[in-house]
């Protein structure tokens, strides 16, 4: 590993000043993803400026409901806690899906938001990627490519993200608070990561030097009946294949408000908006939820590693809607 300074702020304002004055610096939160990364040699800071210590490690409640989520609130804490259980169990779910009980325990909430893809070619300096080297070509376009993306994909990159959390945060319309010493800025969820175009290896729309604050949720009525469902090579500790986080309202037989968000198909969280439109006002009904998952999956473009998570998606975006409709379901009972 590259030596490195360490500083560790004791606040917000020191610390995005420490970043500011070192280009080549990282924040570090709990770690579970850049210390892998640094092992490897992928990110290389200069100076790991330690936020761990900074007040952004609770979850606090504004008028008008809205939860305010700091940066620093562990997984774990997140997943139990009863606010987010009783109000948006789609993300408590996504969260306990995600990775091991003791990497829930260290991961924060501001560094899932910015963990890296796990493609097996990006931590391979024997590979070419363009997202470690931009320019340098991609050999997963051509090569082992099950777990990759299909919507989305630029002939540049194909790397899906491997976050659940970031799924359910899409769904749920959540709002980032970034800080830096120019100020607070606050970008929707949907609109935070991006899509990989010509430059794969510009993740998101955060500045360099901006430290994520908090993430916001508004009241969502909907998304008290919401579900994760998560498929994946084994039951656990295990990135997903594809994700679903879904809310449905029914009224009378009717699709009276929809979220639907996608995982493990596209670079960044996939907020479903084609799928929704569908839905919305229409049957509850299994010919309803097939024909929105196929619209929504019509875009698709794949590879012959990973053609069969089109077919993946549609079932299993099909039986998250039915198993909201019905109350029924392997889910019904998880979080
Ligand atoms: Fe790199 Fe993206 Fe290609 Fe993977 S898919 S090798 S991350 S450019």
């Amino acid at each position: 590993m590259k030596p490195f300074a360490y500083v560790k702020p004791a606040d917000v304002t020191g610390a995005v000043r420490a970043i500011s004055d070192e280009p080549g610096a990282k924040f570090l939160g709990g770690g579970t993803n850049l210390v892998d990364l640094m092992r490897e040699g992928v990110e290389q800071p200069d100076t790991v400026v330690d936020v761990t210590g900074l007040p952004l490690d609770t979850v606090g409640e504004l008028p008008g409901g809205v939860l305010r989520i700091g940066a620093l609130v562990r997984n774990s804490t997140l997943a139990a806690d009863e606010r987010v259980r009783a109000r948006f169990p789609v993300l408590s779910q996504a969260l306990l899906s995600g990775a091991s009980a003791q990497l829930r325990n260290m991961a924060t909430v501001g560094g899932n938001l910015l963990q890296r893809t796990r493609c097996p070619y990006f931590y391979d300096h024997a590979a070419a990627c363009n997202k470690r080297e931009p320019g340098g070509g991609c050999d997963a376009l051509g090569g082992f490519n099950r777990s990759h993306a299909v919507l989305g994909v630029s002939g540049s990159c194909i790397a899906a993200h491997p976050s659940d959390m970031c799924v359910a945060l899409a769904a749920l319309d959540a709002v980032i608070e970034v800080e830096s010493v120019r100020g607070t800025r606050r970008i929707p969820m949907t609109d935070f990561h991006r899509l990989p175009g010509d430059t794969p290896e510009v993740e998101t729309e955060l500045a360099p030097d901006e430290l994520v604050t908090a993430v916001e949720l508004s009241p969502a009525p909907v998304a008290i009946r919401s579900r994760y469902r998560k498929v994946r090579d084994r039951a656990s500790y295990a990135f997903a294949l594809v994700s679903v986080a879904a809310a449905l309202e029914v009224r009378d037989g009717t699709v009276t408000a929809a979220r639907l968000a996608l995982g493990g198909l596209a670079a960044k969280p996939w907020r479903a908006h084609e799928a929704e439109r569908i839905l919305l006002g229409g049957p509850a009904s299994e010919e309803s939820f097939t024909r929105a998952a196929e619209a929504e999956l019509a875009g698709a473009d794949v590879r012959p590693g990973n053609a069969f998570k089109v077919h993946l998606a549609r079932a299993t975006i099909v039986a998250t809607l039915r198993e909201l409709n019905t109350g029924e379901g392997p889910g019904k009972d998880r979080a």
